[in-house]
């Protein structure tokens, strides 16, 4: 996985990509937990359960059905989110599913179980890019820790931040054209 710090970047570089009168304050928080909650399937390891079962590490919690459940979810709460349904929906829905997509473009571990309950496949992207970060807090003080950071800054922050910006920029110039 990357670290828990660089999930929540993609849905936060699309919500100030956007606007704040798109994404809403309720609704931008929402996508920062949909985005690391794939991730409490680490529960798991205290339980015995192996990485590769369906509800091991990057198993059913990274499949697109699981972001599916979570954007629905969430659409059903839209009102408290100061949202609509379709848009809560859309943001939720990409905020969890990135997640696992993120993880698929890592150096290590398994793949992601995408297609979970139809298969159980575990999946990887074409190119592994992102260094797969420790586990344990105290290892990220390591010569590993800093290489995890560089490479997600690299390979994560970076383009979430070309693209937030072009998305800004698109934007007011849409807003000076009117
Ligand atoms: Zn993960």
């Amino acid at each position: 996985m990357p670290t828990i710090i660089t999930h929540p970047v993609l849905p936060l570089a699309m919500a100030y990509g956007a606007g704040r009168t798109i994404i809403s304050t309720r609704l931008l928080l929402a996508g920062t937990i949909a985005s690391v909650l794939p991730d409490l399937d680490v529960v798991a390891f205290r339980f015995g359960i192996p990485y590769a079962a369906t509800f091991g590490h990057r198993g059913f919690s990274h499949s697109v059905l699981f972001a599916f459940v979570v954007a629905c979810i969430g659409a059903g709460m839209s009102r408290w989110l100061n949202s609509t349904s379709s848009r809560t929906f859309f943001f939720l829905f990409f905020a969890t599913v990135s997640h696992g997509v993120l993880d698929a473009f890592t150096t290590g571990g398994l793949g992601i179980a995408f297609l979970w309950p139809w298969s159980d496949a575990r999946f990887f992207a074409p190119v592994q890019v992102i260094k797969v970060s420790p586990f344990g807090v105290s290892r990220f003080l390591s010569p590993r820790g800093v290489a995890v950071l560089k490479s997600e800054l690299l390979w994560v922050w970076l383009p979430s931040c070309i693209v937030m910006v072009g998305m800004v920029l698109t934007r007011r110039l849409a807003s000076q054209r009117q």
